[in-house]
């Protein structure tokens, strides 16, 4: 088959559209043949040799896929061969075939189109994992999601409106503060010309924070929460160091919590995968929530998906599609 393949980590020109070895399915796993795959910045920062795929995963790169079953392993009972699918993979995306967990995929419906279908797991199950599961997301409650009009921060605001939650939201231009707004966002924070704690208390404070700015957001993070408030860390994008006050986090009662859904076992996955299945799917189908797909590109010009990403000019998500 055909993949993108690096030689050594670095800028996109290390990015290789060849022909390696398909990979096969083991028990409780399905080969797909590709159609379409999700871009994530994750990619970036493992094609800069910042991120290494985690053990036993495919060392390519790419999170999402959709496409349709090539093959069934032993014990992936419930898909058949030629049977639409999209889900999470750890690694491998990037190529004409991947191996995705059973417990990971998703029938694909009719109505939706396969390259939004590959949109899909990586920003919706990092939204939930974090808001719903970690953040205890309630209804009622405030929530600010840091970069909104990014893939996460896209499917953040659309699931805190789906769990009665209000979100406030910050971004780099006044073009992102309309796509968030569009979305649900009840205010979408230029961090270029207001500084987002100050809006947020303005806003009487948030119950919860979802953050993957990291670096010196920090305190402006603590000072945005109200009391027995969560900050949950999913990313690094503007440092990994700043420096607490814990005294902050006494008086408040605030809760820090950092977490990556590349690792998580794959019982978290399935459970994740079930949501996306099951609550966010039905909610796109009802018109509750949208797919937020700015481009889809060929898979060989993945150097040009990855340049426009790392200009910060994406809105939502970007695709590759074969
Ligand atoms: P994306 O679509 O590439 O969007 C990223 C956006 O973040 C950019 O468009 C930019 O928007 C903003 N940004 C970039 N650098 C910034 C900085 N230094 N300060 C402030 N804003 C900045 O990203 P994605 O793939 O959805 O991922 C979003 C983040 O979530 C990444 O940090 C990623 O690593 C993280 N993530 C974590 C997990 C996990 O499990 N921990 C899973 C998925 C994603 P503006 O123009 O508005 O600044």
């Amino acid at each position: 088959m055909r993949a993108i393949v690096q030689t050594r980590p670095g800028s996109v020109d290390t990015l290789q559209w060849t022909e390696i070895e398909r990979p096969t399915p083991g028990a409780g796993q399905l080969l797909v043949k590709i159609a379409a795959a999700g871009v994530n910045r994750a990619d970036i920062v493992q094609r800069e040799g910042r991120y290494p795929a985690p053990p036993g995963a495919s060392p390519l790169l790419g999170l999402e896929v959709a496409g349709e079953v090539a093959a069934v392993g032993e014990g992936a009972d419930g898909f058949e061969v030629g049977e639409a699918v999209f889900g999470l993979v750890a690694g491998g995306g990037y190529a004409e075939y991947a191996v995705l967990e059973a417990a990971c995929a998703v029938k694909r419906p009719d109505w939706l189109g396969v390259e939004q279908a590959a949109s899909l797991p990586e920003a919706w199950m990092t939204a939930w994992l974090n808001l719903v599961q970690l953040g205890c997301l309630a209804s009622g409650e405030t929530a600010l999601i840091h970069a909104g009009s990014s893939g996460v921060g896209a499917a953040a605001i659309q699931l805190a409106g789906l769990l009665g939650a209000e979100a406030l939201t910050t971004v780099g231009s006044a073009h992102k503060a309309d796509f968030c707004r569009a979305l649900g966002a009840v205010a979408a924070i230029d961090y270029h010309h207001e500084d987002f704690s100050v809006v947020a208390k303005a806003h009487g404070g948030v119950d919860l924070v979802l953050d993957c700015i990291g670096g010196d957001y920090l305190e402006g993070n603590l000072l945005s929460l109200k009391p027995d408030g969560r900050l949950v860390v999913i990313g690094l994008m503007g440092g990994a160091r700043a420096e607490l006050d814990l005294g902050r986090l006494l008086l408040k009662r605030l809760s820090v919590q950092g977490s990556t859904l590349r690792p998580q076992p794959l019982p978290v996955k399935a459970g994740l995968t079930a949501a996306l299945r099951d609550v966010v799917l039905p909610a796109i189908a009802a018109g509750r929530a949208k797919v937020t797909l700015d481009k889809v590109y060929p898979m060989a010009e993945v150097a040009q998906a990855h340049r426009y990403m790392e200009e910060n000019r994406n809105l939502g998500k970007l695709v590759l599609c074969l």
